[in-house]
């Protein structure tokens, strides 16, 4: 793994922070030159919590959440919002889920272990998985999970042995893979014709596993699902889906003569990571999907299902910052400037995975302009381990707090112990007050498991 060849052409932009946009948190504002976020002053945070540590802006997340669930029924009555638990989830965001009204969804029987010891009703989980085990089904059904999403006819026969050894009828939902190529990168893309995820409508296939679906016991199609990828930009690829996933409903009603009742679109809405990314906003999402839907329903005449939505990354990205302290400053001269602070790879692996690009600022010059162009190295032995290439800082000095701002989807969730690496606290921040929602692990806690 290595990083990409250093833009040596690229020139600072002279933003200071509040010039970033929309990647900033809703409460950012800098006071005597330190970026605040929920009334908290980020670089006492850093000192007194210590860095790594990842912060969410509370109102920020409320915010997001609300404004889903309420354009969402605003346009279309029957209608719930599912959050992605596999984005960002600890015990405090199920709870403000749960209290948000919204649905959960998770990912195999980690996530959804965490939605049961707060109490998240069951019934209001969804769980996905191209391969859940069967000890994670048998937890999912006997606890009464409300929907799971079959992704295989594999997983249907074990759906219904297991529901019928427990004595119940299961709710389940077919992910179908629609053929809609969206605009994102390929590693997070899933919508298109290979994929490991769902029954591919080629050779008619989906269409023809409906018959085993409805012909196996223990089970009830109550809806079709499709996700057709992350960090999409472009909303005409959700009307594409829209239309493809409502006439195979309307095609089932006529040939099968089943009335499948609801329609889960997935995720995917893009956020903004860059301050020049111009993402969609949440409501002309769902105006987008919900018109789509009335329109392709109306086409076909068939009644509209109850829509659902699983957004992830658009309700807990922008939300989300990272504060490090810078340890090393190492000029090469004509290659790169490396600024080395004490997380990397372990606490937001992305920008290694798939060259994921953030803004960062300075917390404590958040009122100075950008005017270098450096790369956050990691504290890691990669080469590729960075969390920041070749973006616009102020000039950095040793001890400097440095906040990335857009960090709160898909970093936290795939946290390692790489070096033995403790895991950062995560910190609420809401009207001047910061409270610890995951405490930072401890160098006992890395190796507790062992024997
Ligand atoms: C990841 C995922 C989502 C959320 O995707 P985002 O891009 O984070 O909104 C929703 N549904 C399914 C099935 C997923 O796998």
């Amino acid at each position: 793994m290595a990083l990409p060849a250093s833009d040596l052409t690229k020139k600072a932009d002279g933003r200071t922070t509040m010039e970033l946009g929309a990647v900033l948190p809703r409460t950012a504002e800098v006071k005597d030159g330190h970026l605040f976020i929920g009334g908290v002053d980020m670089v006492e945070l850093a000192q007194t919590q210590g860095t790594a540590l990842y912060v969410y802006d509370e109102e920020d997340l409320l915010n997001r959440m609300r404004t889903y669930r309420d354009s969402f029924h605003a346009l279309y009555e029957n209608s719930d919002v599912v959050y992605a638990s596999k984005a960002f989830l600890n015990k405090e965001v199920a709870r403000m889920a749960c209290r948000e009204g919204l649905c959960l969804d998770v990912s195999g029987g980690g996530e959804f272990a965490c939605s049961q010891m707060v109490d998240f009703p069951a019934g209001r989980v969804f769980m996905h998985g191209n391969n859940k085990t069967p000890a994670e089904l048998r937890e999912a059904i006997s606890a009464g999970i409300g929907r799971i999403i079959i992704d295989s006819r594999i997983e249907l026969g074990r759906i219904s042995q297991i529901a019928g050894e427990l004595g119940v009828t299961q709710d389940i939902y077919m992910r179908i893979t629609p053929g809609v190529e969206a605009d994102t990168h390929e590693y997070i893309r899933t919508g298109c014709e290979d994929s490991k995820f769902g029954f591919t409508m080629n050779d008619d296939f989906a269409f023809r596993c409906v018959a085993d679906v409805l012909a196996a016991p223990n089970v009830r199609l109550a809806g079709l699902h499709c996700h057709i990828g992350s960090q999409i930009f472009a909303l005409h690829s959700f009307r594409e889906a829209a239309a493809v996933m409502v006439k195979l409903l309307a095609r089932i009603e006529r040939e099968y003569g089943y009335r499948i009742e609801e329609l889960d679109l997935g995720g995917g809405l893009g956020v903004a990571y860059t301050a020049d990314d111009q993402p969609s906003t949440i409501a002309d999402f769902a105006e987008m999907t919900t018109s789509a839907v009335k329109a392709c329903c109306a086409e076909e005449g068939i009644e509209l299902p109850r829509l659902l939505v699983e957004p992830g990354r658009s309700l807990v990205a922008n939300a989300g910052v990272t504060l490090y302290t810078v340890g090393i400053l190492k000029t090469l001269p004509g290659i790169r400037k490396y600024v080395a602070i004490d997380g990397g790879m372990s606490d937001n692996v992305r920008t290694a995975l798939y060259h994921a690009v953030y803004e960062p600022t300075i917390a404590n010059k958040a009122d100075q302009p950008r005017t270098e162009i450096v790369t956050l190295a990691g504290k890691h032995c990669e080469s590729g381990d960075a969390v920041v290439v070749d973006m616009p800082l102020q000039h950095p000095d040793l001890g400097d707090i440095v906040c990335v701002f857009g960090t709160g989807a898909y970093c936290y969730a795939m946290a390692s112990n790489y070096n033995g690496q403790p895991r950062p606290a995560v910190i609420f921040v809401r009207d001047g007050q910061a409270r610890v929602v995951t405490r930072r692990e401890t160098y006992a806690d890395v190796f507790s498991r062992d024997i």
